[in-house]
């Protein structure tokens, strides 16, 4: 999503300025850090890269700060670092223009108007686009900083995504990510009148557009997971078979006071449907280790549903408090030495799993869709189940689906040749 918020930055940047991108920090007359603001080392970090700018920056070089950390910390930013020129909310990424030139501008706001969202022309990669669905989040799981930052959740119009979507597919795009704090969720509150359209119908929808030959989406969220959709999932065939199901934990009393929705059972019967419905689809995760009360028993819960599902990829965190989170007030914080102990053994777990799952691919057969040169004569490219591929080759397979053959594994990623 970050990402993304940066294209459109730059996007913004292109059409109304006459900068240009640079790779050499010590050239650059503008500098924007895009922060995320999810756990509290990113934001230590702004501080001290700041710090590392001023230093290395062009004499009078403008430095921005933008993204989720603008938003919940705005004006104290300029209060630590004065030469920090403008600060720019997550949700105001379309305003970067006005407030380039006005010193110690402030804009955080996360009110939201169609008008100032920029569908920005900026990719910077044209074989796939990344299309925001939606923006900011309804939910309010008590350990999330995000629908303070991001603000509350909207759907773009279905036209609009459809209409972003065929100009990058015109322009060498056949693969789409569709972005949102909850994808599944779109639909609920549109920004102007919209007919109804729920995600299961957008997805039908996006499948039409001619060209267009995979989509993606991420974050889902297990709750929104009705049957319909996870039907058309398996079923349609531009829906890449991967999938993310955010646990964050295995037990559902920890659910609860996550106020995350759904149980361990909900969780399990949905990623079992997945499976019936769509043997080969790679399951993926976020899992938070450490929340507030966060027994023994509960993390076996954790431990017993990444034994059971074997996620092919986890993000895995300590619990870190928030500022403007439930939890951070909860008065049952668990120690960090015990926390890092459970981080620990999750991630060996899932070490093992994932060497079984990738030594399982030797010699099996993908469908490769390579968008990356790479230095050393290779390309790179994902599987329809999302898994990394590198082939030996150049620019003749990038934009294309290449049948290939797996002859080497490793935990990161495969190596592939052409059929
Ligand atoms: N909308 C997504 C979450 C996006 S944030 C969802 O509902 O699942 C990305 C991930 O960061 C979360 O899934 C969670 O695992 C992690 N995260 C969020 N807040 C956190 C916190 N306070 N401490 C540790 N990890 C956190």
């Amino acid at each position: 999503m970050n990402v993304r918020d940066s294209e459109h930055m730059i996007a913004e940047l292109n059409t109304k300025e006459s900068y240009e991108l640079t790779q050499n920090l010590s050239e650059a007359d503008l500098i924007i850090i895009n922060t995320c603001s999810v756990r509290e080392k990113p934001v230590a970090k702004l501080f001290s890269e700041i710090g590392v700018f001023n230093k290395q920056k062009k004499k009078g070089a403008k430095i921005g700060v933008a993204g989720c950390t603008a938003s919940h910390l705005g004006e104290e930013i300029i209060k630590r670092a004065p030469t920090v020129d403008f600060v720019l909310g997550a949700r105001n990424v379309s305003k970067i223009t006005e407030v380039l030139d006005k010193k110690h501008a402030v804009e955080v706001s996360t009110g939201f108007d169609e008008s100032t969202y920029a569908f920005g022309e900026y990719r910077s990669n044209p074989f796939k686009a990344m299309v925001n669905i939606s923006i900011g989040c309804d939910k309010s799981c008590t350990f999330c900083i995000v629908p303070a930052t991001r603000g509350e959740e909207i759907s773009i119009p279905s036209e609009l995504i459809v209409q972003e979507i065929t100009k990058a597919v015109g322009t060498g795009a056949k693969e789409v990510m569709l972005l949102g704090q909850n994808v599944n969720n779109y639909g609920r509150r549109f920004s102007s009148s919209e007919e109804s359209c729920n995600f299961t119908q957008l997805l039908q929808k996006i499948s039409k557009i001619e060209g267009l030959e995979r989509i993606r989406f991420t974050s889902p969220h297990p709750l929104h997971m009705d049957d319909a959709f996870l039907e058309e999932f398996a079923s349609n065939p531009k829906i890449c078979k991967q999938i993310h199901v955010p646990l964050q934990s295995g037990s559902s009393s920890i659910l609860k006071a996550m106020k995350r929705g759904y149980s361990k059972e909900w969780f399990l019967n949905r990623c079992e449907k997945i499976r019936s419905l769509s043997p080969d689809t790679a399951i993926s995760t976020d899992i938070i280790v450490g929340f507030p009360g966060e027994s023994d028993a509960d993390f076996e819960d954790t431990m017993d549903v990444l034994e059971r599902v074997r996620f092919e990829q986890m993000f895995s965190f300590k619990y870190s408090p928030r500022p403007h989170t439930e939890a951070a007030r909860f008065s049952n914080q668990i120690d960090d030495t015990i926390a890092s102990e459970r981080l620990t053994r999750l991630q060996k777990k899932h070490t093992e799993i994932l060497n079984e799952v990738m030594d399982a691919q030797m010699n099996t057969i993908h469908q490769v869709y390579f968008d990356e040169l790479k230095s050393n004569g290779r390309v790179a490219g994902r599987s329809s189940d999302g898994k990394l591929f590198f082939m030996r080759g150049s620019e003749e397979f990038l934009g294309k689906i290449v049948e290939v053959r797996v002859i080497q594994t490793s935990r990161g990623a495969l190596e592939g040749v052409p059929l």
